[in-house]
């Protein structure tokens, strides 16, 4: 009852807007479900209305699903805001010739998403600068590398537990879904797109063929085949506890996460085709990585051997935290809490200037 309850009093304080408030502008994205364009308002209606600046927004234009990312951006927006992109509204649009049709509306973070920052040669000296207020004239070397690496797990991780402590698994984590934001000069989660609410059932029953399988946990189908689908919502507040602590749903979102953290220790590992080849090494190695390790460790290109360098640093507490992520059992995962409590991010590093830590 509260929840709906707030949720109606905060949108009678809150500006809506319709379709003829936005003019778009450059196409950012294009997938199955939706477009995406960065906009601006057209007019400015009042002065308490944010986002007046040119190119401000970011404009969704989804199908169907776009009711459930609508839901699950709300529910962030009340409950770990900082979490994810500053959404702004969402409305169906009922337009005759297409049919219904989503529009979701957020603040412009920034251009850039971690996998555009990955993509370069530069990574991670790119976010270093993007991150830090100013840049010491340090040596370059694997323990600068690892403090920036270390500083973005730490942000990502914030941002999952933020999600999961307010019961959203997002079940697509994956670089091109995670924003710099210029603003707050941290990393935040985008598309909810495929998202699930456990608490209220909301799209319990995952829309496999949503998922992305580059950075699927193993049990992606798990869900959908041992739970039943999901009650109405009053009675799946009460049930849902116990079902997430029987099925850990959480744990998905940490193996993709355990797979952004290799992708960041290791170079080669940046492109689709290497993490595919990847996942096709660990499955035979029955996701052990350290049988993976073995396997790999005796032939490694110098790439490869500067990324188990990195993880060894420190006795080897970064190895110790990807291992404890990446597991073929759920359960045996850690949980998002769990990582950031881990002593991977205990050593006080050399980002000493760095924000919002
Ligand atoms: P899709 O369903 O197409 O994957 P996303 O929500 O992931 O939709 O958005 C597509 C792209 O648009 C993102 O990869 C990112 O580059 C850009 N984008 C999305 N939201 C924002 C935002 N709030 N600020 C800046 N860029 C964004
Ligand atoms: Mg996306």
């Amino acid at each position: 009852f509260d929840m709906f309850f707030l949720a109606f009093v905060e949108r009678l304080f809150r500006p809506t807007f319709k379709k003829d408030d936005f003019v778009l502008g450059k196409k950012l994205g294009e997938g199955a479900f939706g477009v995406v364009y960065r906009a601006s308002l057209t007019k400015k209606p009042s002065s308490k209305v944010p986002y007046q600046k040119e190119g401000d927004l970011v404009l969704k234009k989804a199908t169907e699903y776009g009711a459930v990312e609508i839901w699950m951006n709300e529910r962030v927006r009340r409950a770990c805001s900082n979490s994810c992109a500053d959404f702004v509204h969402g409305f169906l649009e009922n337009s005759s010739k297409k049919g219904a049709e989503y529009w979701l509306i957020w603040r412009y973070e920034g251009e850039a998403t971690l996998y555009d920052l990955m993509q370069s040669k530069e990574f991670p000296y790119n976010v270093e600068r993007m991150i830090v207020k100013e840049v010491q004239d340090l040596p370059r070397g694997l323990e600068r590398e690892n403090t920036i690496i270390q500083t973005i797990m730490r942000q990502l991780l914030f941002a999952l537990d933020g999600l999961h402590s307010t019961g959203i698994v997002h079940r697509d984590i994956k670089p091109q879904n995670i924003i710099f934001s210029e603003g707050s000069r941290t990393f935040k989660i985008i598309d909810l797109g495929a998202a699930a609410d456990l608490r209220v059932g909301i799209n319990y029953i995952p829309k496999e063929f949503l998922l992305d399988p580059r950075y699927a946990a193993p049990e992606q189908y798990i869900m959908s085949t041992q739970t039943p689908s999901a009650p109405s919502a009053p009675v799946a507040t009460a049930l849902s506890p116990v079902l997430w602590q029987m099925n850990l749903p959480d744990r998905f979102d940490i193996y993709s996460t355990g797979l952004i953290f290799l992708q960041m220790a290791f170079s080669g590992l940046r492109s689709d085709s290497a993490l595919i080849q990847f996942n096709r090494q660990l499955k035979r190695c029955d996701y052990d990585l350290n049988a993976w390790r073995k396997s790999v460790e005796p032939r490694a290109s110098s790439d490869l051997r500067k990324g188990f360098e990195l993880l060894d640093l420190d006795g080897g507490i970064g190895w110790e935290l990807l291992t404890s992520m990446v597991r073929y059992k759920a359960g045996q995962r850690i949980s998002a809490k769990g990582a950031l409590a881990n002593p991977y991010f205990d050593r006080e590093g050399l980002l000493v200037l760095s924000l919002m830590q």
